[in-house]
């Protein structure tokens, strides 16, 4: 391949919150990008004024950016483009190639009307394909003058050949009577423009394509080459959609899943290399080539996504995953006006994710995970209580809050709480199992958290003092337990 030219492009129209299957397609653009050493351009389809939103277009650039999918030059903003969509499409007009037509909407309304009613495709009927109408006044469109004979052929690199009878294609329109381009037409000269080498994008254009290079051949304009990629489908086989639950790239962003992980999940979403499922960035863009894309529909599903997400938490060092923690912990503001100066102790969240890296899935189970460091006066759930804070247990507890005391505003290492814990085990015959429960359940209200031991640490010896006590205090007063 000549990889000095190949230019792809991302084309979002910006009238909804992007979601996986578009991301899909900016995903394998800039993948094959930066592959072959070409350029990742992005293309607004902000022709649609009534649906197209900033907020969209801001979404677009936000989620791209989090996926770490730069791209080159300045976005394109096809609204902008008009000028050159009427330049081409007057061109077509000169050359013969399109014609003006002076149809009223109400004329191609009962045409299509009386052409379903008949069971045929409605398809315009020509009326003022040989007319030569000039531009007088009159209000027109403009419609390109497709061969009413011979096939359309486009080569997919995934899906082969495909052919269609000219006959089957209308005189589609290029303008519309207000003088805005057709999504087809603006396309077309928007591609020829940025000098676009490469169309990748759903296989839900096909049909579009079809049309696309009808136009390609009137304006006179090299075809670029076209990879369809395969439909994402939901676990119950029908295409990926809300019902699915989550599917826009922030939704995933916010619940605390990385963008490696992400941007990993969806790159296998129909395309792989051998069984491998864990990929870095630098590898994606090592391996990934079109002839490795599938030709079959890719399956969302969002419990390999968390099971992906686990592992990409777990390869990252502790210094990263601080940094990919704080800026969650920054983003969803769980700890209001505390959160700056929760977020300055780099040494505390270094220990808090060295802790919980083992277990968590996403950034938010980690907070979970360490929920009680930020609650004041915990709860006992009633049946753990019951379960672990027996008299033995108890004893226990009173024994380390006393050795807590001894120690107050005092960093003690973990050894000093392992070899306190032996003592107390040994003194009251208890298994280790039955007084890091209890312990667990004093200092953390739940029975499953991080490492005891890491726990001890993270609170601090007065704090761990106090929850031993305040948990004493509440299993003497629930007498009976
Ligand atoms: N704007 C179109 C879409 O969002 C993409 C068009 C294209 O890739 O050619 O589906």
């Amino acid at each position: 391949m000549n990889t000095t030219s190949f230019r792809v492009r991302f084309a979002p129209s910006p009238t909804g919150y992007p979601h996986v299957g578009n991301f899909r397609t900016a995903l394998y653009n800039f993948l094959l990008a930066r592959h072959y050493r070409g350029q990742f351009l992005l293309r607004i389809e902000d022709t649609d004024k009534e649906r197209s939103r900033p907020e969209y277009e801001e979404a677009i650039y936000e989620s791209l950016r989090w996926m770490g999918l730069d791209w080159d030059e300045e976005p394109v903003h096809q609204s902008r483009n008009l000028a050159r969509h009427q330049e081409e499409a007057r061109r077509l007009v000169d050359t013969g190639h399109a014609y003006r037509c002076r149809c009223p909407a109400e004329r191609i309304d009962a045409l299509r009307e009386r052409q379903m009613a008949a069971g045929l495709k409605p398809m315009y009927d020509g009326m003022c394909r040989d007319k030569n109408y000039p531009d007088d006044g009159t209000p027109f469109c403009v419609r390109l003058k497709t061969p009413r004979t011979g096939f359309t052929r486009i080569s997919d690199r995934i899906r082969g050949e495909i052919t269609v009878s000219n006959e089957e294609v209308d005189d589609l329109v290029l303008l519309r009577t207000d003088g805005t381009p057709t999504f087809n037409f603006a396309v077309v000269v928007d591609d020829h423009d940025m000098r676009i080498t490469h169309v990748i994008r759903g296989d839900d254009h096909l049909n579009n394509t079809i049309k696309q290079v009808l136009i390609y051949e009137a304006l006179g304009y090299p075809l670029p080459q076209f990879v369809h990629l395969p439909q994402i489908l939901g676990n119950d086989k029908t295409r990926l959609s809300k019902r699915h639950g989550a599917t826009g790239v922030l939704e995933y962003r916010d619940q605390g899943y990385l963008a490696d992980a992400m941007v990993n999940y969806i790159a296998r979403l129909g395309w792989g290399h051998g069984d491998q499922e864990f990929f870095t960035r630098e590898e994606l863009i090592r391996l990934f080539s079109i002839e490795e894309i599938n030709k079959s529909a890719a399956v969302f599903d969002p419990q390999k996504l968390l099971w992906l997400n686990g592992e990409h938490i777990r390869a990252k060092s502790v210094e990263e995953l601080a940094d990919l923690f704080a800026e969650h912990m920054r983003r969803k503001q769980y700890l209001g006006e505390q959160t700056e100066a929760f977020l300055r102790d780099r040494g505390r969240i270094q220990q808090i994710v060295a802790c919980t890296q083992v277990r968590a899935k996403t950034l938010d189970e980690i907070y979970q995970m360490v929920l009680f460091l930020f609650q004041e006066d915990l709860t006992y759930p009633e049946k753990e209580a019951q379960k672990f804070f027996r008299p033995d247990a108890l004893q226990g507890l009173r024994a380390l809050a006393a050795f807590a005391a001894a120690h107050r505003d005092q960093d003690l290492p973990p050894e000093a709480w392992e070899q306190v814990f032996q003592r107390v085990l040994n003194k009251q015959g208890l298994k280790m199992k039955a007084l890091a429960q209890a312990v667990r359940l004093a200092l953390t209200g739940t029975v499953v958290s991080p490492p005891i031991f890491d726990i001890i640490g993270l609170l601090g010896t007065n704090r761990v003092e106090a929850r031993l006590r305040a948990a004493v205090e509440y299993a003497e007063k629930h007498a009976g337990i």
